[in-house]
């Protein structure tokens, strides 16, 4: 086995990088693939361009021959660059993205064309059983099908026209991520509009926004391949820690190795052709990790991106021989990779609804929707929580080096000031004296840009930094639209609740719109105290204090989930329309069923590697100590223990650390088997408390014999090559 480590290391030695050389400029480039407002203005007629703008803004139906219009338009633009095979691109609750392509072209009477109608642009059904659907397509014997959805533009990827769609079943159950999220942003909309209609009557759409920040890690494609942990599981489940680390933080924003560079232009020239809007590139803390951000987009085509993204690396990554890791936490000792997901509401008017304006009004407008978010984070901390569940977020969530697994809102001194101020609102009529000092002294003091706001606490999972919020507890691995879909759905409940105390303080009290605002946000300013926190997240005084402010804690994955089923949630998302209690309880089923294979799978690993390649190896090295023992012995007769002593303690220190590992797996195994007789949370709190608890065991004795035996003996290659070549 270190035959292939070895080799794996000289193969890395003697890499040269592949260059990449941009030719064009990126503002050229951008979009060439993408079936763009662009490319349909230029290929559609004006009755089909303007049909499919209308369904993006006002998600108007597309009637069956426009249907047939748009699709031979699109099938001409995507011959014309080269395409042969088309898909309907979703993404199912596997978390990643799916295709199936087919070819345009077909056989008729004899000869062949290139074909493609409305039909099969506008519905599919894949042969998709084999996806999670938790139970919906049993319960209902309904096949799943997909719908293209016209507000994430078709594009080009290789030679297949991808169109993205959403995946349901016949019987309307979202059997994906995306439908979900659909129905979370045209409800956040509706409400926000609504809203936003007390200050500008304009305001006919409010998108959500979001950017997010992609956090990863590149190894080596043959070093990784020495290490069959991180092939199945993404990350290393053994290791020593490296006598260097990150503690000179001499890797972050450091700069960037020539051939992760040159893997960074390839995979940003793909990002252009797709349309992805790729800005920022750098190094981030841990050696050998990095983080890619885009300017932020309207949120369902940025949840697209990131799926889109995620999945270009993987393939870009091979041509540079790495292996781009997204596990959130592929080292333990070593920081991890998150996902932070920016987010704001944006009018059709152009105005960033979390960005402080001009005028007071202006100011009573962002407060309006700053304090609502604020508020709706207060009421569904645990939901939101629970949308960032997962085994490998886990490791991260708590630890050390990242947003523990309490959600607290950071705003910043400033802002804390104002919200303080706004607690004291005299409730019911204002006096003109008071109204006049509010929009004066308070509201009017906010200043249109809040700078040294932005980021001073990067200890908080949802922070505001200055004209957004950001969530920062998402994982890397994510689907982001699992918490967008969360985000959203709270916020736009948030605002009708808003929107109807605020008319009913105008309708009974007959109090001025902005009087009845003032009081409404006194209520909810002090009604969410509790959600604030601006101190450091990390510390134990923390978790301490937020235990006694009522905060959840949930600290893994099983006992996190729970918060998606419970009444609150389930009613939630019936009355905002975004998922039914079938849908909410199937994604729950196969959330918890993931988690359980996850540990399933890293717990067999763990036992493979420990028992077939740790233990023989040491025993290798022991066999060596036990010869050289014996020769002493030959040489020295009786007086050999003075020159073998420290032999024999080696010996013995390998026997023991085998006899440890051999029996903690057997017991491991035990468990497992125990686990697997139970079902949904009570399997998965057996694999999260039974199971899982070995790993950390097994670990210590493997790791403490990676530091005893001959470097030259070990077969897996260890943290510093993993970490440091390049
Ligand atoms: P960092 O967190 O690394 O310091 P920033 O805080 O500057 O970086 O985050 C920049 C990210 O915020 C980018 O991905 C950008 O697209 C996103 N962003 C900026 N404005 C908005 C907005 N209005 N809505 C959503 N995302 C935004
Ligand atoms: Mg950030």
């Amino acid at each position: 086995m270190s035959v292939l480590r070895f080799s794996a290391l000289q193969e890395v030695l003697h890499r040269k990088p592949i260059v990449v050389e941009e030719k064009e400029r990126r503002s050229e480039l951008f979009g060439k693939n993408v079936f763009n407002e662009q490319a349909m203005r230029q290929h559609m007629t004006k009755e089909a361009y303007q049909s499919v703008m209308d369904a993006i803004e006002f998600g108007t139906k597309i009637d069956r021959t426009t249907a047939d219009q748009i699709a031979v338009s699109m099938k001409d633009w995507a011959l014309s660059k080269g395409a042969t095979h088309y898909t309907h691109w979703f993404q199912p609750l596997t978390g990643s993205t799916a295709e199936k392509h087919d070819a345009f072209f077909e056989t008729i009477d004899g000869g062949a064309m290139e074909k493609f109608g409305g039909g099969q642009l506008v519905q599919q059904e894949p042969d998709a059983s084999s996806f999670p659907n938790g139970g919906i397509r049993n319960t209902f014997e309904a096949r799943g099908y997909t719908a293209w959805d016209p507000t994430s533009p078709a594009f080009i990827y290789g030679t297949t026209l991808c169109i993205p769609t959403v995946f349901v079943a016949y019987t309307g159950e979202a059997l994906d991520n995306k439908a979900p999220l659909l129905r979370a942003l045209q409800a956040v909309d509706t409400a926000a509009t609504a809203v936003c209609k007390y200050f500008d009557k304009n305001v006919s759409k409010v998108n959500a926004t979001l950017g997010w920040e992609q956090e990863y890690f590149l190894i080596d494609t043959a070093l990784a391949a020495a290490r069959p942990d991180i092939m199945m599981t993404g990350r290393a489940l053994l290791g020593h820690a490296p006598a260097k680390g990150q503690q000179l933080d001499d890797h972050y924003f450091g700069s960037i190795p020539t051939r992760v560079l040159n893997f960074m232009r390839d995979l940003e020239h793909e990002c252009m052709l797709l349309g992805v809007p790729v800005k920022t590139r750098h190094n981030e803390v841990a050696p050998n990790q990095f983080e890619l951000a885009p300017i932020f987009e309207e949120a369902n085509l940025a949840v697209d991106h990131n799926s889109l993204l995620m999945d270009v690396m993987e393939k870009v990554s091979q041509r540079h021989k790495f292996k781009v890791l997204f596990h959130e936490k592929p080292f333990a000792g070593i920081n991890g990779s998150g996902k932070h997901n920016n987010w704001s509401l944006s009018t059709n008017t152009g105005v960033n609804l979390l960005s402080p304006g001009k005028t007071p009004m202006k100011n009573l407008q962002f407060l309006t929707f700053f304090v609502n978010t604020i508020k709706a984070v207060h009421d569904y901390e645990e939901l939101i929580r629970a949308s960032i569940a997962s085994a490998s977020n886990d490791h991260r969530l708590g630890a050390n080096e990242a947003p523990p697994a309490i959600i607290s809102v950071f705003i910043g001194t400033q802002l804390s000031e104002v919200l303080d101020e706004l607690e004291n609102v005299t409730k019911g009529k204002l006096s003109p004296e008071e109204k006049t000092d509010l929009k004066l002294n308070i509201v009017g003091k906010i200043p249109e840009i809040l700078l040294d706001n932005t980021d001073r606490n990067r200890t908080s999972p949802f922070a505001f930094t200055g004209n957004k919020f950001e969530l920062r507890a998402v994982g890397s691995w994510a689907n982001c639209a699992g918490p967008m879909t969360v985000l959203n759905t709270i916020i736009a409940r948030q605002l009708n609740e808003f929107k109807e105390e605020v008319d009913k303080l105008i309708d009974t009290k007959k109090l001025k719109k902005d009087e009845a605002i003032f009081n409404v946000l006194r209520e909810y300013i002090k009604a969410s105290k509790n959600i604030r926190f601006e101190g450091d997240g990390y510390g134990e005084a923390w978790e301490k204090e937020a235990k006694m402010r009522g905060l959840s804690n949930n600290k893994t994955t099983p006992e996190a989930l729970k918060a998606k089923i419970s009444k609150k949630a389930i009613s939630l998302f019936e009355e905002m329309g975004v998922m039914n209690k079938v849908e909410v309880e199937a994604r729950h089923e196969i959330e918890l069923e993931e988690y359980s294979k996850k540990i399933q799978i890293e717990s067999r690993v763990l036992g493979d590697i420990a028992r077939n390649h740790i233990i023989p190896t040491a025993i290798q090295y022991q066999n060596t100590l036990i010869e050289n023992v014996r020769g002493l012995k030959e040489i020295f007769g009786n007086n050999f223990e003075k020159y073998a002593n420290e032999q024999i303690d080696l010996i013995q220190k390998i026997s023991l650390h085998i006899a440890e590992i051999n029996s903690k797996v057997e017991l491991m195994i035990e468990e497992r088997k125990k686990a697997n007789k139970l079902e949904g949370q009570k399997n998965a709190d057996a694999y999260c408390n039974k199971v899982k608890p070995y790993f950390d065991e097994i670990r210590y004795h493997c790791d403490k014999l990676e530091l005893m035996v001959d470097d030259n003996l070990w077969p897996l290659t260890k943290y510093r090559e993993l970490l440091f070549t390049r």
